[in-house]
This record gives structure tokens, sequence and C-alpha cells, in this order.
């Protein structure tokens, strides 16, 4: 759309890190093509439209470099069990869903990135392409990939595992069929990666293949890596190394890597990230809900240069609570009060995402040349105010009910806290119905797997 956004305060999230009182935003089409006093911009294009920002904070939508839509399911049942819930409950639930059941939670999942001011989704899973429309009707920016493995996940929960070509050849061909139909759909607004699910489930056969993909579609390629003590121990058993160092030597490290996690590593692992030049989607929240996060090695990482970008991961989409945790967690680790600032939390959630994705000349700030992928934050709120630190406020007290206008490739997709894509009630009707049907489906179908507290009809 062609339009002027004017008298925000605009975090441009640009090198300089400027925030512009008063200031305006001009768009055109799916670009911004003006960043400044709102005077200036105004001056600049008298013929266009405004949108008043008066009190109100105008940012760069956030990044969410590493979620999985679809277990938006598993919310409120599996955070507080003790069994390793990405084998007993993830991967089984995602198999077992009907293709409407996964598009409701799906749908689920970008309404609430909407709600909290997300522009932008990684979002690697099974059956990706049964459900990828409902993701793009939503109108977010969109990197999709079929998370493949040739270990028989479904085998995995028993204790043990076991490799197979077939079965990896079926998830190799869904990656295809979701590449083809999806790549660059809307004007690119929908891209896909190709994805390892992770290195316990998938033998160097695996990673060739998914290499040669990586080649032969020019895409980046995304994986888990590090993400729990079983695949530590699973690796160490089959390569004789860590995770980080079987992914070296089967040449799947590099700087189109998104790496999600990076728990259990070495110091000699961050050594070999940070020469390689691997981005880190950085869960602080779910890691910080296992009880995970405190052996992550995040002031290494952080202090070898290593490239962190955010990630909610399972059962949120709220990148507010990302960065909150993160700072959190964080500066816990360091021992200190000052170290992540919050404006570096800010680039975690935006710009740094943006590299991550190969993308900063078209995403994560808000200056001239860059997409139209904002948000406009209501700061007339109690937890707000005073309003003299900006960024210091959004990422310590900022809550997703701040977020009022979202818009995606200069399209908007809220706007005054009215979510434009989609019917809020039915998505939330649906998703509910979604969960129950697909957990009962799931018991039915392994009986084995224990029905979670609090589920109707679990014991
Ligand atoms: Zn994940």
């Amino acid at each position: 759309m062609d339009t002027l956004i004017l008298h925000g305060t605009i975090v441009t999230g640009d090198a300089r890190r400027r925030i512009i009182a008063d200031g305006g935003l001009a768009i055109q089409g799916e670009r911004i093509v003006a960043v400044g006093k709102a005077d200036e911009v105004r001056r600049q294009f008298p013929q266009l439209p405004a949108m008043d920002a008066q009190g109100k904070a105008v940012l760069p939508g956030f990044v969410n470099i590493h979620t999985h839509t679809v277990l938006t399911g598993l919310r409120g049942l599996v955070e507080d069990s003790d069994l390793a819930v990405v084998y007993t409950y993830m991967t089984p639930i995602t198999f077992v869903m009907s293709a409407d059941e996964r598009s409701a939670l799906a749908a689920l999942g970008c309404l609430e990135a909407i709600r909290s001011g997300t522009t932008t989704l990684v979002d690697p899973l099974r059956h990706v392409a049964t459900y990828a429309q409902a993701m793009a009707d939503s109108g977010l920016r969109l990197f999709l990939s079929e998370s493949c493995a040739d270990a028989l996940t479904l085998q995995i929960r028993h204790g043990s595992y076991e490799y197979s070509r077939a079965w990896g050849e079926e998830f190799l061909e869904r990656a295809i069929a979701l590449v083809e139909t999806w790549h660059m759909r809307d004007g690119g607004r929908v891209q896909c990666h190709i994805a390892a699910h992770a290195p316990d489930n998938c033998s160097p056969w695996m990673l060739e293949r998914l290499l040669e993909l990586a080649q032969k579609y020019g895409l980046r390629r995304t994986v888990h890596l590090a993400q729990s003590q079983q695949e530590v121990v699973q690796v160490r058993k089959l390569h004789g190394g860590t995770p980080v160092e079987y992914l070296r030597d089967h040449r799947f490290l590099g700087p189109d890597l998104i790496a999600a996690h990076c728990l259990f590593c070495t110091p000699e692992d961050v050594t070999i990230l940070a020469e390689s030049g691997v981005h880190l989607a950085h869960c602080p929240a779910s890691n910080s809900r296992r009880g995970w996060a405190g052996g992550a090695p995040m002031p290494l990482m952080l202090d070898s240069g290593v490239n962190v970008a955010l990630g909610t991961d399972n059962m949120s989409e709220d990148m507010f609570e990302a960065m909150r945790i993160g700072i959190i967690l964080n500066r816990g680790k360091r021992g200190n009060g000052v170290d992540p600032m919050p404006a570096d939390m800010l680039d975690w959630a935006t710009r740094n995402g943006a590299r991550a994705l190969g993308l900063e000349q078209d995403l994560g700030s808000l200056e001239p040349g860059q997409k139209a992928d904002l948000v406009i934050v209501n700061l007339r709120r109690p937890h707000l105010v005073p309003t003299i630190n900006l960024a210091s406020n959004l990422v310590h007290y900022g809550q997703a009910s701040d977020m009022e206008t979202v818009m995606v490739d200069g399209k908007l997709v809220m706007k005054d806290g009215k979510v434009l894509t989609m019917s809020e009630e039915d998505v939330l009707r649906h998703a509910q119905e979604a969960t129950l049907s697909a957990w009962r489906r799931l018991h039915q179908q392994y009986p084995d797997i224990p029905l979670p507290a609090g589920f109707p009809g679990a014991s």
C-alpha cells in the first residue's frame, strides 16, 4: 500500500539504532521509501494518505527464526512433563494429525504471532505442505521447511534408533514437493528452507541428500543442534564426536545454516560454530521451561561472534516473552545487570534474524529500501509509562497486547487491534477442536503414549 505513518516514535533498528521522536515513515508498494521527522516526510510525499501514530512507537516487525506453529496443539499439556517430549509427543502427534487439524493449529500460531508483533516466521516441521496454505493466508512472511530425518522417529521413544532409507526418502519427497509448490509464492513472501531435524535422527546419507537439495534449489538450511542430552549420547555412540563435530565432518555447517538451541555444546563446539559462520536460533523461553538453558554456553557464543537471533520454539509465538526471558537468562549467565542491553535484545529479535536469513538488505530495520514489515505499538499503557528509554520499556515491560497494527510486505495484517487476514473467533474454535481430536487419535493409534495430565479422559 502507499501510505505515511506520522508522529510516532520510530525505532529504526538501523546500524546506529536511531530513535526518531515525532517521526515519519513513507511506504510505497511493499517498500519503505523514506524515514525521518514527520514534517519532512509529509513535505516529501504531500499526496499520500497518512496513519496517525501519536503516542505510539513504530518498530521493525519481529523475526522469529525458530518456531513450530502446529505444536501450539501441545500447549499446556507437555510443558510440565519429564518425558522426552520431542519423541514421545511432538513427533508422533504431527504424524497422526489430519491436514485440517494441522491447518487449524498453524492458523492459531500465526494469529498469536501477528498479535504479538511478529512479521516473519521460520517454521520447520513435518507434512508442511498439508497446512502451508493456512499459514500463507495469514499474510505473514514465511520460511517453511520439511524437517527431514531418516531415523525411525516414531520408534525412538521405545529406546532405540533405527535408520531407514525408505523412511528418509518419504521425507525427501515431501521436502521437494514443498519447495516446488511453495518457494517464492506470493511475490516471495513465502519461501522455503531445507531442514534436517537433528543430528541424532539424520544419518550421513540424509545430511548428504539435504545438502544436494539445498544446492539444487539455492536454499538456506536449518537444523536443531545439541538440543538434548539424548542427542549428544546418540551421536557420540554412532559417530564418536559431538553433534557439532558430526555436522562439521559432513560439511553441514556454514553461513547459510540456522542452528536452533545449541545448548549442550563444548567450548570447542562454540569455536567451530563461530568459525563456520552458523547463525544461532536462541530459544530462551522454551529452553528455560525445560530446565535446559542453564548449561547453554551463551556468553562464549556471543563473545566468539556467533550471530544470535531469537526464536520461540514450542507452544508460544510471543517474541516479547522471548526477549524478556532472553535478557534475564543471559544476564544471569553473565552475572551482571548490563549485558545484554535492551537494544541488543531488539537486535536479536529483528536485524539479527534478518541476517540469519541472509536478508539484511530487505528485513530487520526501518530504512529506505527495506520491505515494509513493521509494527505499531501503543505506548499509552500503564506498564509503559513513564516513557523515556523506549527500548528498555519495551524489552522489560512490553506485552503482546500493546501491538495495534502489523504490516507485512506493505500490506496490513492487523489494524488498530483487529486482525484482518482471519476470523479470530473461528481460528480459536477450530484450534480447540483440532487439539482434542488429534490427541484422542494419537492415544488410540499409540496406546503406549499416555494422555497428558489434565486431558479429558486421562488417568
Ligand atoms: Zn524446534
